[in-house]
Formats: structure tokens, C-alpha cells, sequence
């Protein structure tokens, strides 16, 4: 059984489904989102809110670090690490206390919070393609390998 699937994403809407896709996924899930600035990381993160009924705009969490959300008593947390100084300055925003309980964490820029985020069930990569986007998602536990076939199916 593979563990990677690969997308190709023609446009910003393709991205957006893609991320609609992950929100079928229940329960608590870690994912790593990892392209170069612009590579539609928070795009993805949009178009998975929306599905789960955020109706507002999504900021990027770039100066505030972390932004959560509650939506239909789901918990989600959003992080963007591109500006994190040190990874310790996660404990000074209680992130080890946020992830309590059956939470979907999405992080943009991970490599910079390494020894202080809890692992991966899914890591995500976004990569220009052309005037789109390609993704490939990687599980990276049992439960990352559970999404990916809720992902595809
Ligand atoms: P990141 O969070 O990775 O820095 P953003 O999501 O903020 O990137 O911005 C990505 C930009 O690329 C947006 O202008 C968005 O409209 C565009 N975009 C997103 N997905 C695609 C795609 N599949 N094809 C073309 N453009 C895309
Ligand atoms: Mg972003």
C-alpha cells in the first residue's frame, strides 16, 4: 500500500478542493505543509476551513504565529513558523496545552519549529508546476495513512 498520492492543481480552486478533501478527515491529525512562499500553503488551509463551515477569511498567521479556530465544535489550530525566532517560543504560546484533546493542527514552515511540534501524520508539499501547483501528500503514521485513503476516496 503506497503511502504517497500526488495532485495536480491547475488553479487556486484546485487547491482549495484539495484542501476540502482533508477535511473529511475526523479526529485529531497533524499536518506539515511544506512549498516555497506563494506555493498556495495557505490557500490549502482555506479551502479545508470552508469545508468544515468557516465562513470568514483566513489570515495568514504569519506575525501571530498561530491562529485558531472552532467550527462545529471542531478544534483547529493553524500555524505559520516563517517569522518563529526559536522553536521555545512555541511553549510561550501554549501550544503544547492547545493540542489537547482531538485537534487538526496545520503547519506551514515546520523546519522551523523542529524539537518543539509534535510529529506528523501527513506531510504536505506544494511545488510550482507550470502556471499551477503539483502537491504530493506523504503519510508519516498510521493515522496519516488512514487520511490519505478517507483523501482519495
Ligand atoms: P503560501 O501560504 O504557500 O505562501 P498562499 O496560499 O498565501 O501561499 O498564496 C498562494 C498564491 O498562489 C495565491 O495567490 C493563490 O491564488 C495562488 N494559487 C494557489 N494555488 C494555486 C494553483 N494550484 N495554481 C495557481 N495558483 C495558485
Ligand atoms: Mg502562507
Amino acid at each position: 500500500m503506497s503511502n504517497t498520492r500526488r495532485y495536480v492543481l491547475p488553479d487556486q480552486a484546485g487547491t482549495e478542493a484539495l484542501g476540502a478533501r482533508l477535511a473529511r478527515v475526523p479526529g485529531a491529525l497533524v499536518i506539515f505543509l511544506h512549498g516555497d512562499l506563494g506555493a498556495g500553503k495557505t490557500t490549502l488551509v482555506r479551502g479545508l476551513l470552508r469545508a468544515l463551515g468557516h465562513a470568514g477569511l483566513v489570515p495568514s498567521p504569519t506575525y501571530t504565529l498561530l491562529e485558531p479556530y472552532t467550527l462545529r465544535d471542531r478544534h483547529c489550530l493553524h500555524l505559520d513558523l516563517y517569522r518563529l525566532g526559536d522553536p521555545e517560543e512555541l511553549d510561550y504560546l501554549g501550544l503544547r496545552e492547545l493540542m489537547d484533546g482531538d485537534v487538526l493542527v496545520l503547519i506551514e514552515w515546520p523546519e522551523r519549529g523542529a524539537g518543539a511540534l509534535p510529529p506528523a501524520d501527513l506531510e504536505l508539499r506544494l511545488d510550482y508546476d507550470g502556471d499551477g501547483r503539483a502537491a504530493t501528500l506523504h503519510a508519516a503514521s498510521e493515522r496519516g495513512q488512514a487520511a490519505l485513503e478517507l483523501v482519495d476516496h
